[in-house]
């Protein structure tokens, strides 16, 4: 499939102009974990950050407490982010990591949030990035999140929403804990399901997909999709068919938002120096679905570029895509406006 995917790929980047006129074209700009590149990630001052840069959407990943409390934060693992290997060094599981799941929402909050580190060699994942500090950012609650982003949208009378993406379902129902039928019932509770509000709940796990409307959620939803798979162990073969015309047509059944990562759109060579893009996009929009990817880190090229700006051209004036997620909002939001697309 790799093959022929590759093939119409390159037939496709040959037939397609690379400039576009930009009319009303107004894609969405979701602010990765906040604005991540400049303040640790999935903090409330990194949230407030991005909301002030013009975004659309602000996201949050949720994962769940022992207790069954849903909070903010990118991994069901808490050592990469946070000081728990220092506060609670007896209370990792026989793979010496450290599961949310396994902490109390109290003792969750009691810890200290630091910019994303390698816990082998405790160096930070993106070395330009915020200092690690004794600063006491703490992790946020769903709800605060919720919050915080209503309350901006009153004080400022701008309507920006949230993107929600709930992280493993499998691996906490296995913990007993319903987390999908949690957030939903939480997005319900804040006014955010339905079509209008724009908000939009995000999954890598196509069962949960499904079984989000089974549990009645009616607002945008989006279908992640990795060349790898993520989570659990089907996910691999899984991914791989939802990137079929039949896979496609399948998940439009139930999601309103396509969301590849960025290279299975623009694929690297073998040789990782130049990219070819795909069909993948299109096909999508012709299944019924917007078109929506991640992640652009002016601080992390994805493989085949050279510069930012050549990812921005490819994204905005190629594929064009619906919406995009970001560490750098900023530079996205200035983007779309020099070129006439905000
Ligand atoms: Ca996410």
């Amino acid at each position: 499939m790799l093959k022929k995917l590759f093939a119409s790929a390159l037939l496709l980047s040959l037939a397609l102009p690379l400039t576009a006129s930009a009319g009303d074209y107004r894609p969405g700009v979701a602010a990765h974990r906040g604005a991540s590149g400049y303040l640790p990630e999935h903090t409330l001052p990194a949230k407030a950050m991005a909301y002030a840069m013009g975004v659309d959407y602000i996201e949050q990943d949720v994962v769940m407490s022992k207790d069954g409390k849903l909070l903010v934060m990118h991994d069901t693992l808490l050592d990469t982010t946070t000081d728990v290997a220092k506060r609670f060094p007896d209370r990792a599981r026989k793979d010496g990591r450290f599961y949310s799941s396994d902490f109390t929402y109290d003792e969750l909050r009691s810890l200290r949030v630091t910019e994303r580190f390698d816990v082998k060699t405790g160096k930070p994942v993106f070395s330009g990035r915020f200092p690690d500090s004794p600063i006491a950012y703490q992790i946020p609650s769903l709800e605060e999140e919720f919050l915080q982003v209503q309350g901006l949208n009153k004080s400022t009378g701008r309507n920006v929403s949230v993107y929600v993406e709930v992280k493993e379902p499998v691996f906490f129902q296995e913990q007993g804990l319903d987390i999908l039928k949690a957030t939903i019932d939480m997005m319900t509770k804040y006014g955010y399901n339905s079509m209008e509000s724009k908000a939009i709940l995000q999954i890598f796990d196509y069962e949960a997909v499904v079984r989000a409307r089974e549990l009645g959620w009616k607002g945008e939803l989006a279908m992640l999709v990795t060349a790898s798979g993520q989570g659990h162990i089907d996910d691999k073969a899984r991914h791989a068919w939802l990137q079929t015309d039949e896979g496609l047509r399948d998940v439009a059944k139930y999601a309103t938002i396509y969301a590849p990562n960025f290279n299975l759109l623009a694929v690297p060579t073998e040789d990782a120096k130049a990219y070819t893009i795909s069909d993948l996009g299109d096909r999508a929009r012709k299944a019924g679905m917007k078109l929506h990817s991640w992640t652009l880190r002016e601080d992390s090229l994805p493989k085949g570029f050279r510069t930012f700006g050549e990812v921005l051209d490819v994204a905005f004036k190629t594929i064009k895509v619906d919406g995009m997620f970001s560490d750098f909002p900023d530079i996205l939001v200035k983007y779309l406006k020099d070129n006439d697309m905000r």
